[in-house]
């Protein structure tokens, strides 16, 4: 089968270097044959769900609507709905698909007509975060620490803070609101490492860790947070000794146990601010219905292969169950445990988590609330799609039905196993009442 000049060699799994390109060209009009007048559109294919398609970051199909087009893929890389859909008709709860930026359940669902030139993106949840197994935990916390007041900066601090405070976005008001603030981060892992770091430097008043794991030595390609010596040791505690060696001045709370739905409110409760670096769907969610109950503002994060998803939810203005209500079922999204990470891309993602918490801190610049961005490592391309608060949304929206924290059983680097049946149709349902709407 000939797919135009993005050839595929499926016996050898060898792909044409031509079929890296970010877009078609006109000449792979040729390899859709048949001569029929239906509109042929570019899907995106992100790195999770790129081994059904020979590496391809862009597949060419036509179809009148989404769901033609799905289809078309399918068929010329078979198995492919199979690994979107799962055996369902409706787009389940951990996909979003994208029809040039916008949610396809904001416009027609898979009845969506497409226009010649279209792009569709199908986006998973990525649970990736600290990227190994079991690190994201918590311990019972403290009460939450009272409000840090800086006075006048002393000389030390002028001189550490100086290239923030001749920023005239900063200035000594704005370090001062960077000291006086308490940030949480969920895993010491891929992406906390560099948040905690860059955070750290920054001059942030209490910084919280969250991870009750050990340092191994497989987590060394990545977590900057931790070195060789630090095998063994709580993640929490390295973490701890790393940002005190960069800035002795910033107060660490380390939490070593499970995070679970008997400490999340009383953990999240002691910050301004929680930052998601959670490896795992279990935490992802309890994090995300913990911050919308206390109205806490969160940064999320996630990674996976090549590829990394970052957005801000602000207090009443969307969560993530509104983009993906509920986690995926068995093997539909494959862990970094078992699928990787590229140590690399850790910094990337969590570099832009750190710099939205800044930003936020500040009240200066355009947060990424209300956007969700993809970024491509292997294309190198940043996207952005846009996301709403979804009024269906089963957490915040007008009728939820999560009503109260909820422990999935289901960590990253092991199968979904147990994830509540009971909501999955329910978000499922409210997924497909959206996209029909
Ligand atoms: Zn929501």
């Amino acid at each position: 089968m000939d797919h135009g000049h993005l050839h595929l060699d499926r016996n050898t799994g060898t792909v044409d270097p031509l079929s890296h390109l970010p877009y078609p060209t006109t000449n792979t009009r040729l390899a859709r044959g048949g001569g029929t007048d239906m509109p042929a559109v570019s899907v995106y294919i992100p790195t999770p769900f790129r081994k059904m398609t020979g590496n391809r970051q862009h597949v060419e199909a036509e179809g009148a609507d989404i769901g033609e087009v799905l289809a078309n893929v399918d068929k010329q890389f078979p198995g492919f709905r199979s690994l979107v859909f799962g055996s369902g008709e409706e787009v389940p709860a951990h996909i979003n698909i994208y029809l040039n930026k916008q949610e396809i359940s904001s416009l027609q669902g898979i009845q969506t007509k497409v226009s010649e030139g279209d792009e569709v993106a199908v986006i998973p949840a990525l649970a990736g975060g600290a990227g190994d197994g079991a690190s994201q935990n918590g311990t019972a916390p403290n009460a939450a620490a009272p409000r840090k007041r800086i006075g006048a900066l002393t000389a030390e601090q002028v001189n550490r803070y100086s290239r923030h405070i001749i920023m005239p976005q900063v200035g000594p008001s704005g370090q001062r609101k960077i000291m006086e603030s308490s940030v949480l981060i969920i895993g010491a892992g891929g992406l906390g490492s560099p948040i905690a770091v860059y955070l750290a430097l920054a001059g942030i008043g209490k910084i919280g860790i969250v991870d009750f794991d050990t340092v191994d030595i497989s987590n060394l390609q990545r977590q900057i947070l931790h070195q060789n010596d630090d095998i063994g040791k709580h993640k929490a505690e390295s973490a701890k000794e790393t940002i005190h060696a960069y800035n002795p001045d910033v107060e660490v709370v380390t939490h070593k146990v499970p995070i679970t739905s008997d400490n999340s409110m009383d953990i999240i409760s002691g910050y301004d601010y929680v930052i998601n670096g959670a490896d795992n769907f279990a935490a992802r969610y309890l994090v995300n219905d913990t911050c919308f109950f206390l109205k806490k503002p969160l940064i999320d994060g996630s990674i996976l292969l090549f590829d990394g998803q970052v957005t801000v939810y602000l207090p009443d203005k969307g969560c993530y169950r509104c983009l993906y209500p509920a986690p995926p079922p068995p093997g539909m999204v494959p862990s970094c445990a078992e699928a990787g990470v590229l140590g690399a891309l850790c910094g990337t993602v969590g570099t832009i988590q750190a710099t939205e918490v800044l930003k936020l801190i500040l009240g200066v610049g355009d947060s990424l609330h209300g956007r969700l961005m993809l970024y491509d490592a292997l294309a190198m391309e940043f996207r952005q799609v846009r996301i709403r608060k979804d009024p269906n949304c089963v957490l915040c929206g007008e009728n939820p039905t999560v009503t109260a924290l909820i422990d999935y059983d289901a960590w990253c680097g092991g199968a979904f196993g147990h994830t509540n049946e009971e909501e999955q149709k329910a978000a499922d349902a409210a997924k497909a009442l959206k996209a029909n709407a």
